[in-house]
């Protein structure tokens, strides 16, 4: 039997979105007393004083915000899935001008 996908009744709140949106390319971390910038999507961190490597991620059952940007970065790894962010890129930019 053919499996087919449906469009979900999901309930995505506006707040999700927003927030997505407007998600920093860093984020600050804190170590020896010093705050540093690492990616918002990395799970580690090396603190550039005392070298240590520490957990900046949380993965206690709880869905974050990153798991929605996994969730999509896994899906724009699949074969041709670039071609379409790319075009859906340029509308969202032509929308914008
Ligand atoms: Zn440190």
């Amino acid at each position: 039997m053919e499996w087919k996908w449906t469009w979900p009744d999901l309930d995505v709140s506006p707040r999700l979105v927003e927030t997505i949106r407007s998600l920093p390319v860093h984020r600050s971390v804190n170590h020896c007393g010093e705050t540093f910038p690492i990616s918002p999507f990395d799970i580690y961190a090396d603190c550039p004083l005392c070298g240590v490597h520490f957990k900046v991620r949380s993965f206690a059952g709880v869905t974050e915000l990153e798991d929605v940007f996994d969730a999509v970065f896994e899906w724009m790894s699949q074969p041709g899935a670039e071609e379409l962010v790319r075009h859906r890129q340029q509308v969202i930019q032509q929308d914008r001008d």
